[in-house]
């Protein structure tokens, strides 16, 4: 089924592209929820009467501030940070904080908006924002990273609480990121106030697997997908793009369920090695000694690194993008189909483009959109808030069991309700749905604000 935007909705969209100018990826995840919400008007019409669409897609307030730091050599550098708290209607704004060079508003309200949807769909009681800054975190020491972390809480701080705004990790930021900045706002404030940031470590306020969760739970989606269609992990050929948190925690739980990751890469290249890849080794490199995942073949003579190479032209029965925003054109789309891909599940946000998604559903493969497949992030970092709140800390297994049984409810609701609005097995219809009518409820009930 190609998504089309309701008579209704297109001079809402079109207002939306005018009122944010140059913002593609911004214009881009407005388009994929809009194209789906018509239906949802003719059910609701009270949620057209309170305008709930036209005031979704504008954040409720926007941060943009000043960043300088001062490298090792003394020299002064300017970054722009951000922090686009989307919408409250749900429980305070919470979403991650990206670091890298291509960051500007346009990405991170993309990232924002869609946050807002997949909370919903956790069903735990978190709004959407979303954050981050230009600043390049590769090629610097220890030391710089710890500058540039504590100058962005330093304004950062004012806008956050455990009641107001709760920033997580991205890309570029892990725990030792989320470190340096609980640190500063810790000292800012005088508090110890461990639910304002998620993702932190195990001794001072972590969640056990928070550090797994968006890859087990983008595989857990994939794992309801395929059985529905009476299959499973078992002997598949998977190729998972990236190699950062969510690659890594993904291709450990696929290879649990007894599928085989032969490939997976960076920015700059692709490896691919036919026996599987060697997570271990992966760990070392890029969670230990932060090098380039090309040096996995000085350690594997029979792997392969093809430098620029395209990921997805490796025949795969499932993907995984993990990596970052449209990284899987139609082109790219219409190879995996050929070559057999029978599931996509996106452990990124917004991996595919509006072509890729197009050919993915048109051919009726399992296609599980980043919104659902991989809110076991933030579910899990709802997880680590609630253990917060409480002062309480949970066991590995029973912390995976919630996080698996979340996955479980957001397949059957995305499921369910693709069927109830007459589009079976298409997840993109059932995760902009079932996420929007939970916002837009709170949202008509709380009243004009
Ligand atoms: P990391 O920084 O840990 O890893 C990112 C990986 O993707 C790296 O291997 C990086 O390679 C690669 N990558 C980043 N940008 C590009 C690019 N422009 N082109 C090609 N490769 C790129 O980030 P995460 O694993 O945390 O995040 C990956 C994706 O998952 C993102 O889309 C993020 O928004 C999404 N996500 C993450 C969650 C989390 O809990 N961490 C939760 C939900 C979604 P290189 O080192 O060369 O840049």
């Amino acid at each position: 089924m190609t998504p089309h935007m309701d008579e209704k909705l297109e001079p809402i969209f079109q207002e939306v592209i005018q009122r944010n100018p140059g913002e593609t990826e911004f214009h881009q995840a407005v388009r994929e929820v809009l194209e789906t919400l018509g239906p949802v008007l003719v059910k609701h019409p009270e949620f057209t009467h309170h305008k709930i669409i036209q005031r979704i897609c504008e954040p409720e307030r926007q941060i943009i501030f000043r960043v300088p730091w001062q490298d090792d050599s003394g020299e002064v550098h300017i970054n722009r940070g951000f922090r686009v708290e989307f919408n409250s209607a749900l429980g305070p704004y919470k979403g991650g904080l990206r670091f890298h060079p291509s960051v500007y508003l346009g990405i991170i309200k993309f990232l924002g908006f869609a946050q807002i949807f997949k909370n919903a769909l956790t069903g735990l009681p978190i709004g959407g924002g979303k954050g981050g800054s230009d600043f390049d975190p590769k090629g610097k020491s220890d030391d710089e990273i710890m500058r540039f972390c504590q100058s962005f809480m330093t304004e950062l701080y004012r806008h956050l609480g455990e009641y107001t705004d709760v920033p997580a990790g991205d890309i570029g930021v892990g725990g030792r990121e989320i470190g340096y900045m609980f640190g500063q706002y810790k000292r800012i404030t005088n508090r110890w106030e461990a639910g304002v940031l998620t993702g932190k470590g195990l001794d001072w306020g972590g969640s056990l697997v928070r550090t797994e969760a968006t890859g087990y739970g983008a595989t857990f989606f994939v794992n309801e997908m395929l059985k529905v269609r009476n299959d499973s992990f078992e002997g598949k050929i998977c190729t998972v793009s990236g190699s950062g948190n969510v690659s890594i925690y993904t291709t450990e739980k696929i290879t649990e369920l007894g599928g085989k990751v032969v490939a997976c890469s960076d920015s700059n290249g692709v490896i691919y090695h036919e026996k599987g890849i060697d997570l271990e080794l992966v760990k070392q490199l890029k969670e230990i000694e932060r090098r380039r995942i090309k040096d996995y073949v000085s350690y594997h003579k029979d792997a392969k690194y093809i430098t620029g190479g395209n990921i997805w032209e490796i025949p795969c029965q499932v993907a995984m993008p993990s990596a970052t925003q449209n990284e899987i054109n139609g082109k790219d789309a219409k190879r995996l189909i050929q070559n057999g891909c029978i599931a996509v599940g996106e452990g990124a946000n917004m991996p595919t483009t509006p072509e890729g998604i197009r050919v993915f559903l048109d051919a009726g493969i399992a296609y599980g959109p980043g919104k659902a497949a991989n809110a076991g992030g933030v579910a899990t970092s709802a997880l680590e808030m609630q253990q917060n709140a409480s002062r309480d800390a949970w066991p590995f297994d029973f912390t995976e069991k919630k996080l698996e049984d979340i996955m479980i409810n957001i397949h059957a609701d995305c499921f369910a309700t693709a069927e109830e609005y007459g589009a079976p097995n298409n997840y993109v219809v059932g995760a902009n749905i079932a996420g929007f009518i939970k916002v837009a409820k709170a949202m008509v009930a709380l009243g004009l604000i």
